[in-house]
């Protein structure tokens, strides 16, 4: 059969995934966390199951949930999406680029995708007939960055869409406000929509705020917004998250939802809407990765690598080039098998073949579980 992705294998995570329990090594690769989700979490969902509701819900999420979305981004960044019209519940953060750029991009259009890139973004955008175009992060002595005037020079006529992420997977970049004037000045005389990523929205660390583009009208206006519940309850398993965007755009977006998945599971759904009806502590979980992170830093301060700057998400990257000269593919192979501890190669989050001598670590993980990590590595 020709294949409608040649060039695609299994994802990185999987494999890693697979190696590190192969070898049993500690697992710092794919991103999840080892520790369980609220009890409370669990109960509701118990409960909402043991009540009956276990049938189709709407197409378009169960309605209580998709108001306690609605007023959550409210609380948080100040707009109002409409909870019929303007939100959807989705199988994950990735079901939901898959329908967006399902939704919006014809064949032939071009889609910019900031690399390194997640690595769903490309293979979505090919399988929607779209092109992607690649504009690179700039590495320097503060971490990495996104040159806006090289952004801005990748539009075409044929733009369609651009792909954001804040905070950035995997180099924990996390947009300013500065970035945000930018990206306001580029896109305001084009018809250019945006997917801006948000899944890790309650991990920016050092006392910053995550830039929504909910927050911003004008960017609101074009943007669908995207999150997932697997990373704010520790749930990564139970795949749920959701998009915002405005009417017409969502009304596009169900057209493909509902033929894609159709809807989401009922009970995780009115288990989470009864859930975040209490006070959520979206602050404590920034504090409470923060401290992970500075934990994970503090460990490798005297080691071999070099810790790159992270301001948000639950990962880590690391320049191990004072180490090896491997390719990052078999410098985390060879860390797994040989050191125990499992990583992610940076460079499958780009898709031209590029070698900076970066690995990434998820952080995400019980103290015991960093500490035996660190120990390994600190051997090196
Ligand atoms: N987003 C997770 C990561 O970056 C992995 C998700 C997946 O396995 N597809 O590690």
């Amino acid at each position: 059969m020709k294949s409608k992705l040649p060039e695609v294998g299994t994802t990185v995570f999987s494999v890693m995934s697979a190696l590190a329990a192969e070898t049993g090594a500690v697992n710092l690769g794919q991103g999840f966390p080892d520790f369980n989700c609220d009890p409370l979490l669990i109960d509701a969902v118990t409960l909402a199951m043991q009540e009956g509701h276990n049938q189709y819900p709407p197409m378009a999420g169960v309605p209580a949930l998709r108001s306690a979305i609605s007023t959550k981004i409210q609380q948080l960044y100040g707009h109002l999406y409409d909870a019929d019209h303007e939100i959807t519940v989705t199988a994950g953060a990735t079901q939901a680029i898959m329908s967006i750029l399902l939704a919006c991009v014809h064949p032939g259009d071009e889609v910019i995708v900031i690399e390194p890139a997640y690595d769903s973004y490309v293979p979505a955008i090919k399988l929607a007939g779209g092109v992607p175009v690649f504009v690179s992060m700039q590495l320097g002595a503060n971490g990495y960055s996104i040159d806006w005037d090289q952004l801005a020079a990748a539009i075409s006529p044929k733009t369609r869409l651009l792909l954001l992420n804040s905070p950035h997977n995997p180099t924990g970049f996390v947009l300013q406000e500065s970035d945000i004037a930018a990206l306001t000045r580029i896109v305001q005389h084009t018809q250019l929509l945006i997917a801006s990523d948000e899944v890790y929205e309650h991990m920016v660390f050092d006392g910053q705020r995550h830039e929504s583009l909910a927050r911003y009208p004008e960017l609101a206006a074009r943007s669908y917004i995207i999150s997932s519940f697997g990373k704010t309850y520790h749930v990564t398993g139970w795949k749920v998250g959701f998009v915002a965007a405005p009417r017409a755009l969502m009304t596009e977006f169900r057209k493909v939802h509902q033929f894609n998945v159709f809807t989401v599971n009922t009970p995780m759904q009115l288990g989470l809407a009864r859930y975040m009806a209490a006070p959520q502590p979206y602050l404590e979980l920034a504090d409470f990765y923060q401290k992970k992170r500075d934990k994970f830093r503090a460990g490798l301060e005297n080691s071999r690598f070099k810790l790159l700057p992270t301001h948000g998400t639950y990962f880590q990257c690391v320049d191990y080039s004072a180490i090896s000269q491997k390719s990052e593919s078999e410098f985390a192979q060879w860390l797994t098998r040989e050191i125990g501890v499992a990583a992610i190669p940076v460079s499958a989050f780009y898709h031209q073949g590029h070698e900076s001598g970066i690995v990434r670590f998820c952080f995400a993980k019980q103290d015991a579980t960093l500490e035996n990590a660190l120990q390994r590595l600190q051997a090196i």
